[in-house]
C-alpha cells in the first residue's frame, strides 16, 4: 500500500538533529487498523540509542536554556504555523496509523497546533517573585529555571496532540526532550520531528525515538542521572511502573493516566443538548479517549427518553475506514482492543444488561465495533469500573443527587466528569463534590490547551496545558538576599 503521507515521513530515529537507524539495525512494522495492512517499517531504538538521545538532549540543554525567550517563542510559533499549513497531510497520516475518522484527525491537528501557539505565548511569560521576608531583614527572591532533560512517553490515541502538549511547554521553559511515541503510531511523531527541525529547533533539543522495546529503553533513560523530568501519558498500570522507576533518581513526574468519566444527566437538563454532548463525550476519537464518558447516570424520570434518543443517535453513526469523508467512526486500534470491548459487553449482557443498539464487532478486515448502548447494567459490572476505550455507552439510573455523586466518585480514577442540568447552582455544587481534576457542565468535551488538564486519584499527577503546564518544566530557586 502506498500513501504519499507515509512515503514522505522519515522512518529512522531522530537524534542530535540527524536521522539514523537503530544501533542493532532493528525495525518494526506500523499497521493500518482499518485494513490490517502494514503501512511502513520504522527503526526500533535500543537502550544504546536511548542513551545517545539523552546525551544529545543534555549537550543541547545549556544553549537552549540560554536562548532568549523571544527566540524560543518564535520557533514554537513557526512550528504552530507549519502544522496548520500541513493540517491535511498530518490528519491523513493520523488516520492511517490510528484509524480515527478524518474529521477527528483534523480536529486533533488543530488541537495539537494550539499547544504550540499557547506555549509560544507562554515562553515570554516566565515570571519569578520578589517579596520582603516577614521579619523584614531580607528579601525573598524566587527564580524559575528550566528543569533540564525531559523524557516523554506518549500513547497512540492522540499521536500529535499528546506530543505537542509536552514538547510545547518544555521548549518554552528552556528544556530539551526525548520523545518515545507509542509503537502503534510512531509516524506522526517522526513527521513532527521533521517539522520542528524546519521550524528552527536546534539539533538535540527535540529527539524522537520509536522503539518496540519501550520497557528497557524508558527504564534506561529514567536511570540516567542526566534525565530530570518524565512526562507520561498512557495507562494507569504503566504509569505506576514508571513512577517506581522514576523514584530511583527522584525524577519529577507528570502523569496523565487512565479515566472512567461519569456523565450525569439530571431530569431538568435540556435533553436534546445532553444527548448531543453524550455523543461527543462518547464518540470523540471513537471512544478511545481518556476523557471519554465511560458511565452514564441519568435521573429516573428522563432515563428512558434519554436512552431512546441517545440510542437513535448512536445507531445513525456511519462506521468505516477513517479516510472516507462520510465516515464518523473508524476502527479500534488493534485486535486486542476489539477483543477487550467485546468481552466487556459480553460480560455485561451475561449479567443482565440489555443491548439497545449495536452490541457486536463488524467482520474484518479492520477492527470495527458498532456504536453500542446498554441499559440495565448490573452495579459493579466490569464495564462500569474499567476504561472501555471503545464506542460503548452503559446507561444507568439514579434517584437522588447524593446517589449520583456517590456513583460518580466510586472509582479509582478521577480525570473528568460531565454534569447536565439547567440549574447552575446544582451543577456547581455537584462539581465541588466530584473527585476529578476536570468537570464539564452542559458540555461533552473539556480539553483546551489554555486550561489545566489532569487527573485526581489514580488518573494522574500534575497538569498539562495552561500556565500550570509550563510550571511542570520549571524548578523554583529561592534566593535569600540582603541588599
Ligand atoms: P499504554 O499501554 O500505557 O502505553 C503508553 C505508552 O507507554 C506507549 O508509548 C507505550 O509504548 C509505553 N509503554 C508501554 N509499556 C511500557 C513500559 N513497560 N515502560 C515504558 N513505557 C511503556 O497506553 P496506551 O494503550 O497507549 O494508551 C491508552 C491509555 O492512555 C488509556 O489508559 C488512556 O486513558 C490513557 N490516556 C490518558 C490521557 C490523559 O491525558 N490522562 C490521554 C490519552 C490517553 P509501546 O507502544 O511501545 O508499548
Amino acid at each position: 500500500m502506498s500513501h504519499q503521507e507515509v512515503t514522505d515521513v522519515p522512518k529512522g530515529l531522530y537524534i542530535a538533529g540527524r536521522w539514523r537507524g537503530a544501533s542493532d539495525g532493528a525495525t518494526f512494522g506500523v499497521t493500518d487498523p482499518a485494513t490490517g495492512q502494514r503501512l511502513a517499517d520504522v527503526a526500533s531504538a535500543t537502550v544504546e540509542d536511548a542513551l545517545a538521545a539523552v546525551g544529545a538532549a543534555d549537550a543541547a540543554g545549556k544553549a537552549w536554556a540560554a536562548t532568549a525567550p523571544r527566540a524560543r517563542s518564535d520557533i514554537l510559533r513557526r512550528a504552530f504555523e507549519l502544522l496548520i499549513q500541513r493540517k491535511e497531510a498530518f490528519a491523513r497520516l493520523i488516520v492511517l496509523e490510528s484509524g480515527k475518522a478524518l474529521a477527528e484527525a483534523r480536529g486533533e491537528v488543530g488541537y495539537a497546533a494550539e499547544f504550540l501557539r499557547w506555549y509560544a505565548e507562554e515562553a515570554v511569560r516566565i515570571v519569578g517573585e520578589v517579596s520582603t521576608a516577614p521579619g523584614g531583614a531580607n528579601r525573598i527572591l524566587v527564580l524559575r529555571q528550566p528543569i533540564g532533560v525531559a523524557v516523554f512517553v506518549t500513547p497512540w490515541n492522540f499521536p500529535a496532540a499528546m506530543a505537542t502538549r509536552k514538547i510545547g511547554p518544555a521548549l518554552a521553559a528552556g528544556c530539551t526532550v526525548v520523545l518515545k511515541p507509542a509503537s502503534e503510531t510512531p509516524l506522526t511523531a517522526l513527521a513532527l520531528a521533521a517539522l520542528f527541525e524546519e521550524a528552527g529547533v536546534p539539533a538535540g533539543v527535540v529527539n524522537v525515538l520509536p522503539s518496540r522495546q519501550s520497557g528497557p529503553v524508558v527504564a534506561a533513560m529514567l536511570h540516567d542521572p542526566r534525565v530530570r523530568k518524565l512526562s507520561f501519558t498512557g495507562s494507569t498500570g504503566i504509569g505506576r511502573v514508571l513512577l517506581a522507576q522514576a523514584a530511583h533518581n527522584v525524577v519529577k513526574c507528570s502523569m496523565e493516566l487512565g479515566g472512567n468519566a461519569p456523565f450525569i444527566v439530571f431530569a431538568d437538563a435540556d435533553l436534546e443538548a445532553a444527548v448531543a454532548a453524550a455523543m461527543v463525550a462518547k464518540l470523540r476519537n471513537g471512544g478511545e479517549s481518556c476523557t471519554a464518558a465511560n458511565r452514564y447516570y441519568v435521573e429516573r424520570p428522563v432515563a428512558d427518553e434519554f436512552s431512546r434518543r441517545f440510542a437513535a443517535a448512536m445507531a445513525s453513526v456511519k462506521v468505516g475506514p477513517g479516510l472516507d469523508e462520510t465516515v464518523q467512526l473508524g476502527p479500534l486500534i488493534n485486535g486486542a482492543a476489539l477483543d477487550k470491548v467485546a468481552q466487556l459487553v459480553g460480560e455485561a449482557v451475561a449479567q443482565g444488561a440489555t443491548v439497545v443498539t449495536g452490541g457486536s464487532a463488524r467482520p474484518g478486515p479492520g477492527y470495527f465495533y458498532e456504536p453500542t448502548l446498554l441499559t440495565g447494567v448490573a452495579p459493579g459490572a466490569r464495564i462500569l469500573r474499567e476504561e472501555i476505550f471503545g464506542p460503548v455507552a452503559p446507561v444507568c439510573v439514579f434517584d437522588t443527587v447524593d446517589q449520583a455523586v456517590a456513583l460518580a466518585n466510586d472509582t479509582q480514577y478521577g480525570l473528568v466528569a460531565f454534569v447536565h442540568t439547567r440549574d447552575l447552582a446544582r451543577a456547581l455544587a455537584v462539581s465541588e463534590r466530584i473527585e476529578a481534576g476536570m468537570v464539564g457542565i452542559n458540555r461533552g468535551v473539556v480539553s483546551d490547551p489554555a486550561a489545566p488538564f489532569g487527573g485526581w486519584k489514580q488518573s494522574g499527577v500534575g497538569r498539562e496545558g495552561g500556565h500550570d503546564g509550563l510550571l511542570e518544566y520549571l524548578e523554583s530557586k529561592y534566593v535569600c538576599v540582603d541588599w
